[in-house]
């Protein structure tokens, strides 16, 4: 196709210049434009938040996870005093698993603290890998979470696509809402990237903060602020975009992650993280089939008459940390 039929690039004054990059001698002008655009955006407009003032692998995996599934404003309020709890992999994986749980108690989706003890485990004993092949060697993370601390931490040129990141690319660039995640990947790498330009790591640290962030509060999901938006000149769905679809989390009232939030949080408060079984009925309904399932995701075990925080001898293997 002739890109200057296409209409992202139909702005007159990056015409010429397209046609530069289709003859093969020239960076594309979309993409640079549009990182230039949502880098200087961010510059003006980034909330200040306690995980942007650090390249620390430690620290970045740790916000990377708790974001997972976690508003940031919440994780605003977390992030600082569980840093001071566990400063570094070694602190952590010299930690038990039930003061794991316990540091983590209130943030949700608790497997995500096991995982990250298994990798903090990992890391104290050999170090860290400094890019994606080797990050997503590490117990429990994923494609995702690599990517991100490939560039967050080690400067790394590659792009990573969460929720909102997928959410502004589908707009922008005027793709289908069943996109694959190797399209999406593969522009996210190319923004990331900048075609070859010469990029230092605070830059790729930014370009991944402003990319994520753009997503959250401008091209956002329910309400895009498409008058504000530094991209809006060409965008195909400015003013009119639609909703792009995710997969939604069953209510969580009444549910059985409810009942097992409740069980957990009532160990993370007793005396030794530990209950009898026969006050069990008093905290959640159907106690025995809610500790089942904690024993299996190694969050708590029974021991004698006691259910105990944290896993016993046997815990099933990682699941992947991803959103
Ligand atoms: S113009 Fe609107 S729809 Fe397009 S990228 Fe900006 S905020 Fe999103």
């Amino acid at each position: 196709m002739d890109p200057t039929t296409c209409r992202w690039f139909a702005d007159g004054p990056i015409v010429s210049a397209v046609r530069g990059y289709a003859a093969g001698h020239m960076v594309a002008p979309s993409s640079a434009a549009i990182r230039r655009h949502v880098l200087a955006w961010f510059a003006r407009e980034r909330r200040d938040l306690p995980w942007r003032h650090t390249h620390d692998p430690w620290a970045v995996l740790v916000s990377e996870v708790m974001l997972q599934q976690t508003q940031a404003s919440r994780i605003a309020e977390r992030f600082p005093a569980f840093m001071v709890r566990f400063p570094t992999p070694r602190s952590m994986a010299d930690a038990s698993e039930a003061d794991v749980l316990a540091a983590w108690s209130g943030l949700g989706y608790n497997r995500r603290a096991l995982n990250l003890r298994r990798t903090a485990r990992a890391v104290a004993a050999d170090g860290w890998p400094q890019n994606v092949d080797g990050l997503q060697q590490l117990p429990g993370i994923g494609p995702y979470t690599a990517r991100a601390v490939a560039a967050l931490a080690f400067g790394q040129l590659v792009g990573a696509v969460d929720t909102n990141v997928r959410r502004w690319l589908i707009r922008r660039f005027d793709l289908a809402d069943d996109a694959t995640p190797a399209r999406l990947q593969e522009l996210a790498d190319d923004l990331a990237t900048a075609r070859g330009r010469r990029i230092g790591a605070p830059e790729a640290a930014s370009w991944m903060h402003a990319s994520m962030e753009f997503g959250a509060t401008v091209c956002a999901a329910r309400r895009p602020h498409c008058e504000a938006c530094p991209i809006a000149r060409g965008c195909p769905s400015r003013l009119a975009a639609r909703p792009v679809p995710v997969q939604r989390q069953p209510a969580f009232a009444g549910s059985a992650r409810a009942a097992r939030g409740a069980l957990l949080r009532a160990l993370v408060s007793a005396p030794g993280h530990a209950l009898r079984l026969d006050s069990l009925p008093d905290i959640a309904p159907d106690p025995e089939s809610i500790l089942d399932g904690l024993e299996r995701d190694g969050l708590a075990h029974r021991s004698g008459a006691l259910a105990r925080l944290g896993g016993g001898v046997a815990a099933g293997p990682p699941t992947t940390i991803e959103p």
